[in-house]
């Protein structure tokens, strides 16, 4: 056994200790489901032996499945399908992955009782495994999270995981717990009694030894004559209270678009009406036909596997040895600038921010303190943590402090001129072997790196507000930026734990581009005559997080003016649609709507209650269509293809050079439709052929935005999708 050590004691008790060789952490691969299946067989059948403790050996219990063994299941379905056709394939997918969940019946039903010793955190297959237990003792380990994440990469739990807590708590609970993918801490876990007891590290085992001795039962609750559901039958009237309010739930929240969450809904409802075994039966099912979904395959690839793979550094030049990073300069202490220090300090770098004066630049500290104060007030934040963040920030007008930092980020006002001037500034005084990064949002990295005496060192860091919530990191390589450039980067976003997407110079890198598609084309339905709340909710429905006209407002309405009149200025009339120019015009010259930041926007922000569309808006539509004559399906077509559009454009022009990027930066940065994968798997996912008729459709009826670019084409001709050509070469380190 690889995976196990496996221990009994004079009293018969078996200590299975979970510890997989060469990894931090573990997780459930197809060798762990074997090894432990014949310890389950060992403990149920040894006759000496009266019941078995299992704990891990590392610091967490267990991270889950190994997504990667799901991944490959896919690629086998895939063939199957192919050479054995859908039944047959279909069988398999259901077998596989059912294998877990009846080994975590067998340890349910062996007939001796286990105990889990949750010595830290437990996530998806791993708690799942704890809820097969008779008895859940965890130790007193402020960092241990135990969780059903799986909702979150498109699946749920199928290893019984949601029968169990359907029987363990009230259905509304149980619902919310399984669709959030939320992550309890133990306090919360053990007044669900999802655990049953906490104790004291060194006692963990023990405790779990003498649970054993004392006679702890080896039979669950819904496996004993007479057990009550802990809301009531399905079919009650506390049963109608929650499944038909969870559907329309369900709908408002989803949109329809996760079938996962729609599985949880199913299964939970199905399964609570028959005994456990047809009920985790019916879990893999549905488990298995989620699986072969191609939400969930996308899901996986791209919020798992290449997010991973992003994060342990895919794109760094190998070559480049380790960047040592102690200390780094931020220069402009507003929004932006304060952020960038806060998450930087929290990784444990000091800081040296930087603004025109002191005051100024103490302001920028002393809004970081308000904001981690908030924080503590709420418990979330312990006073030692913020103080200790805080120290490691040092406020000054003075750029000689500059002189032994690492890294210097400017994030001044969006100003040519003005960002020209701390360019000068700074490298009158840092090191010469120190990187420089802007983290402007529209200047060109290239010509902003002209004002730099050594371009190889300057390069863009982009990040997104608000920066300490934004998991997107977007680094943008000028024409001349140099590999160790780029290595410092991706080493500083991974020490401070965000993910980089790295992309070439280009008007709006990827992400500002193509989120400024989706506002032009919600600015462009406006203009058509369809209803501003026609507008925002399509675009819910079609799995953005906010309407066009709400993200407009976010960013600022009088920004997407001024990137409008520069790109006019810069590249001519045509670059640009008219309507909308005439719209933006209206609403902050004309009107001085501004957004969200002057209160006033394609919403009216009342000082008290909810924000509302600007009744006004009518009056700035030329014409106004019927609703009912609408097609909401083509509405969401054109939201969502055009960013997919966009995307591949940029992926032609070699702005994108890997479609992993591609995906988790339109996800993480712009919260493109995540159930789609990203904007090229959108693409993938319906065909490229597909996918070309409907750009050619959009273009004839609303013109040459549409127009599919030639990469497009070429890929549809061939039937092509992005992750067939453009595979991702797999790097060993980011295996
Ligand atoms: P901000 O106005 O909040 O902050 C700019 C700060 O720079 C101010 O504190 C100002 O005093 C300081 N500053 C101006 N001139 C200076 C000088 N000569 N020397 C030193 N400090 C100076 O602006 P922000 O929203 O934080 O944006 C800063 C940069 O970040 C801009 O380039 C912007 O495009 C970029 N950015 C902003 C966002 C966003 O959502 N706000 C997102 C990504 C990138």
């Amino acid at each position: 056994m690889a995976n196990f050590k496996f221990d009994v004691d004079a009293d018969g008790i078996a200590l299975i200790t979970w510890d997989m060789p060469g990894r931090s952490m573990n997780v459930i691969d197809m060798d762990v489901i074997e090894e432990l299946a014949g310890l389950v067989e060992k403990v149920a059948t040894g006759a000496t032996i009266k019941g078995a403790v299992i704990t891990s050996a590392k610091d967490a219990f267990c991270g889950g499945a190994d997504l990667t063994m799901l991944e490959r299941m896919g690629a086998i379905y895939a063939d199957l399908v192919k050479n054995k056709g859908g039944e047959a394939a279909a069988l398999y997918v259901f077998e596989e992955s059912r294998k877990l969940s009846l080994l975590y019946r067998r340890i349910e039903t062996g007939g001796k009782p286990w105990v889990c010793a949750l010595n830290g955190t437990a996530m998806g297959g791993g708690f799942e495994l704890a809820l097969a237990c008779h008895q859940r003792i965890a130790a007193d380990n402020p960092k241990t999270r135990l969780g059903l994440p799986e909702i979150k990469i498109g699946l749920f739990p199928g290893a019984g995981g949601t029968q169990r807590i359907a029987r363990m708590l009230p259905p509304a609970d149980a619902l919310q717990y399984l669709l959030k993918g939320d992550q309890l801490k133990l306090d919360r876990a053990k007044a669900m009694k999802l655990i049953d007891a906490v104790v004291p590290a060194a006692d963990l085992v023990k405790a779990g030894k003498d649970w054993i001795k004392a006679g702890g039962k080896a039979v669950k609750p819904w496996d004993e004559k007479g057990f009550k559901l802990p809301g009531g039958p399905v079919y009650s009237k506390a049963g109608m209270m929650v499944f038909p309010p969870a559907n329309a739930i369900y709908r408002r929240e989803t949109y329809d678009n996760y079938p996962a969450a729609r599985a949880i809904l199913q299964t939970v409802y199905e399964g609570l009406q028959v005994d456990m075994d047809t009920a985790l039966r019916v879990e893999s099912r549905w488990f298995a036909k989620i699986l072969r979904s191609p939400e969930a395959a996308s899901m996986i690839r791209t919020l798992f596997v290449s997010m991973q793979e992003l994060n342990k550094g895919a794109r760094r030049p190998a070559a480049e040895p380790a960047t040592s990073l102690k200390k780094i300069g931020v220069i402009g202490a507003g929004f932006m600038g304060a952020g960038i220090a806060q998450v930087s300090a929290a990784a444990g770098l000091q800081v040296v921010l930087i603004d025109r004066d002191q005051e100024t630049a103490d302001k920028g500290k002393a809004a970081l303190h308000k904001a981690l104060s908030d924080r503590v007030a709420k418990g979330r934040m312990k006073s030692a943590e913020r103080d200790g963040l805080l120290s490691l920030i040092t406020p000054t007008p003075d750029y000689g402090a500059l002189k032994d930092c690492d890294l210097v980020i400017e994030a001044v006002f969006e100003d040519r001129k003005v960002k020209a001037e701390v360019i000068a500034k700074i490298q009158a005084v840092i090191g010469d072997q120190a990187i420089f990064a802007s983290n402007t949002s529209t200047l060109p990295i290239t010509s902003l790196a002209t004002e730099f005496k050594d371009q190889p060192r300057f390069i863009g860091i982009h990040f997104f507000s608000p920066v300490d919530r934004m998991m997107l990191v977007e680094i943008i390589l000028g024409k001349n930026t140099g590999d160790r450039a780029l290595a410092a980067a991706l080493d500083y976003v991974r020490a401070i734990r965000k993910t980089p997407i790295v992309v070439n110079d280009s008007r709006g890198f990827y992400t500002s581009r193509v989120v400024g598609t989706y506002i032009r084309e919600g600015h462009l339905m406006l203009c058509e005559g369809v209803p501003a709340a026609m507008i925002e909710n399509v675009g819910r429905m079609a799995g953005m997080p906010v309407g066009p006209l709400s993200l407009n407002d976010e960013v600022a309405v009088d920004l997407a003016w001024k990137i409008l009149k520069a790109t006019e200025a810069d590249l001519g009339a045509a670059a640009i649609d008219p309507r909308q120019k005439t719209l933006l015009e209206e609403m902050v010259e004309k009107r001085g709507r501004f957004g969200r930041k002057n209160g006033k926007g394609f919403y009216d922000y009342p000082a008290s209650g909810p924000k509302k569309l600007w009744p006004g808006l009518a009056d700035l539509q030329p014409k106004k269509l019927d609703p009912d004559t609408i097609d909401v399906q083509e509405l969401k077509n054109r939201l969502l293809a055009m960013q997919a559009l966009e995307t591949a454009r940029c992926f032609e022009e070699k702005v994108l050079t890997d479609v992993r990027e591609a995906d988790v930066g339109s996800i993480l940065g712009f919260g493109f439709a995540p159930f789609s994968g990203g904007t090229l798997s959108y693409i993938d996912m319906m065909g490229s052929k597909k996918f070309v008729a409907l750009c050619r459709a959009l273009e004839a009826k609303y013109g040459a935005r549409f127009a599919p670019c030639k990469l497009l084409i070429e890929m549809a001709d061939k039937g092509e999708s992005f992750y067939g050509r453009f595979a991702p070469a797999k790097k060993k380190e980011a295996a």
